[in-house]
């Protein structure tokens, strides 16, 4: 049995609906799911009905934009409490500031004489967490650039003159924020970051896993992260990061987790519950 934990729909920067998605994880086999949107659990309800009709086991999730030190953190939430209302209260700020972080990369954009719209970027998003990989479908859409790749290395990266900074929470608060939801706090893909020297700050601050398996982390770098979760007595998780279409192929199939660490997560949520149950 296997399961994917990195999963983005509609909701945020991915092409599939929630059920698209399910459907093609039922057709790759797999025993449980997730959904990790940016900044938002928006797509959990109908993901959850979605993998409900097709027998597969949902876990709710979002993967937090944060920052610690300067550098940008990804910090995934699993078996979150949809309606915590601290977590949708700041999601719902998140979400905010990405919207205006899009009216600025427009508004940089014509500067540069490329007639963008934010309206139509907006529209064509149609999600509450929309970011630059919307902008860089809008650029494409409307024939300024020739595709995702081009808009992004002519002016979305960062230091390309239409990148805008995302302001963000800090992991510490981003952890907190997943905690007080009833989640389990785990850092994406830390091979994409080279950020090791963080963790130790992260663990300090209740850091419960660490994303060992994902697209981008070859065998070498997985077993490295593999190590430490293991010498941190860190959880293990893993999942394909697939964007639908957005990013050239569908990935969901391409990382399969063993199921035995879906187990361990799980047992993890409740022994964290009966202790918040003590506490009370
Ligand atoms: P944002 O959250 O607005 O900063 O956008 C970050 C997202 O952009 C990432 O989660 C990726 O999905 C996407 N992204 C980053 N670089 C590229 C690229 N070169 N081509 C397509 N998508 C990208
Ligand atoms: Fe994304
Ligand atoms: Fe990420
Ligand atoms: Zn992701």
């Amino acid at each position: 049995m296997f399961a994917d934990l990195h999963l983005h729909s509609a909701f945020s920067d991915g092409t599939f609906s929630p059920e698209q998605m399910v459907a093609r994880g039922k057709r790759a086999g797999f025993a449980a799911l997730a959904l990790t949107d940016h900044d938002t659990v928006e797509g959990c309800a109908r993901m959850a009905a979605a993998c409900g009709a097709a027998g597969i086991e949902f876990i709710t999730g979002a993967e937090l934009t944060a920052e610690h030190k300067d550098t940008e953190l990804h910090v995934l939430g699993y078996f979150l409490d949809v309606t915590n209302k601290k977590l949708l209260a700041e999601l719902a700020r998140c979400q905010a500031v990405r919207q205006n972080r899009i009216r600025e990369m427009v508004a940089r954009l014509n500067a540069l004489l490329v007639p963008l719209n934010a309206d139509e970027v907006f529209e064509l998003a149609n999600c509450g967490s929309p970011g630059r990989p919307h902008v860089a479908r809008s650029l494409v859409n409307g024939g300024h650039s020739r595709s995702l790749d081009e808009a992004f290395e002519h002016y979305l990266k960062r230091g390309r003159p239409a990148w805008v900074p995302k302001a963000k929470m800090s992991a510490p608060e981003a952890i907190e924020l997943i905690h007080q939801a009833s989640g389990l706090a785990v850092m994406a893909h830390p091979g994409l970051n080279r950020a090791d020297d963080l963790i130790p700050d992260l663990v300090a601050a209740g850091l419960d896993g660490l994303e060992c398996y994902h697209t981008k982390h070859t065998n070498r770098v997985a077993r490295h992260y593999l190590e430490m979760a293991e010498k941190l007595n860190l959880l293990v998780t893993g999942g394909s990061d697939c964007h639908g279409k957005s990013k050239g192929r569908p990935l969901i199939g391409t990382v399969k987790l063993d199921y035995a660490h879906v187990e361990r997560l799980k047992a993890a949520v409740s022994r964290k519950t009966v202790e918040a149950l003590k506490r009370t």
